[in-house]
């Protein structure tokens, strides 16, 4: 599943190809997503201009000029291709990275003014679209009860702090939950616990203040980095310039059970557990406290 550093590749790479550019015409081959299409959706999209793409935890926002906003969720599988109808040239903006994509996922496609095509395929249909009002999106279901953005100021050490001292959840279980934070999945907590030598079954209620600080930190700098990479091509994976992310080349522990530690001088090997039914990769000699 794409996590923030992912959708936010895409989100760079989408609104290179389409800012400023006129919805002529869609199509919509299977309207059955996640949530079904709304009747409308054409309707208050049609012959808009893109003013924008902007991202919210791991949402897309295509922003038009009539004041609505395509809502995006790529949910498991689903992947955006550009399709340059001049040199019939295709580009994957999604991290997934699978040239050989089969029309028969392809869902819905946006006729954009420039001859460019995006097609949304989606092979499990978990992602969904909806149209929203712009002014209306922070009351929206999807998105009122998310947690701050990690790379904001707002994820800081007094608010972590804050939400900490009252949960006595583990410390994964709790860094995955979009109402503390948002944008972060699997692979980034993994990524970020390994990175702060803490052990994900850690009480949260029992972190230092060393380690809270750590957390907003490396949180962070785990993002930064990742989205400098181009994120994490695991499986299919990859940006709209068609080029890999690069990221799981730096995974630490992210599925690399059994294997020796990344950490220097650190002598352990990494451990797999299940929490929350989520695979959980630590290092059983550095992350144990
Ligand atoms: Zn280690």
């Amino acid at each position: 599943m794409p996590e923030l550093p992912e959708v936010e590749v895409v989100r760079r790479s989408l609104s290179k190809f389409v800012s400023g550019q006129k919805i002529n015409k869609v199509s919509i081959f299977n309207d059955k997503l996640r949530f079904k299409i709304s009747q409308n959706f054409e309707k208050n999209i049609l012959k808009q201009k893109i003013t924008s793409v902007s991202r919210r935890a791991k949402f897309l926002l295509i922003n038009l000029q009539n004041n609505k906003a395509i809502l995006i969720h790529l949910g498991m599988t689903g992947k955006i291709f550009i399709r340059n109808k001049k040199d019939n040239s295709t580009l994957i903006t999604s991290f997934y990275y699978n040239k050989k994509f089969k029309k028969k996922h392809n869902h819905i496609i946006f006729h954009l003014k420039n001859s460019v095509d995006l097609i949304y395929n989606d092979v499990r249909r978990f992602g969904f679209m909806k149209v929203l009002e712009i002014d209306k999106i922070k009351f929206n279901q999807h998105i009122s009860k998310l947690g701050p953005e990690p790379l904001s100021k707002n994820f800081n050490f007094s608010y972590l702090k804050s939400k900490i001292i009252k949960s006595k959840r583990n410390v994964k279980n709790f860094l995955m939950d979009q109402k503390y934070v948002s944008g972060l999945g699997n692979i980034y907590v993994n990524e970020i616990l390994f990175s702060c030598s803490i052990n994900p079954l850690k009480q949260v209620n029992k972190l230092s203040n060393e380690q809270v600080a750590k957390i907003v930190l490396k949180t962070k700098k785990t993002l930064n980095l990742s989205i400098q990479l181009g994120g994490s091509s695991i499986k299919d994976f990859n940006g709209t310039s068609g080029q890999n992310g690069t990221y799981q080349q730096k995974f630490m522990v992210y599925d690399r059970i059994n294997k020796f530690c990344r950490k220097k001088k650190c002598i352990g090997s990494v451990k797999k557990v299940y929490i929350n039914k989520r695979s959980t990769f630590f290092c059983t000699k550095c992350q144990n406290n």
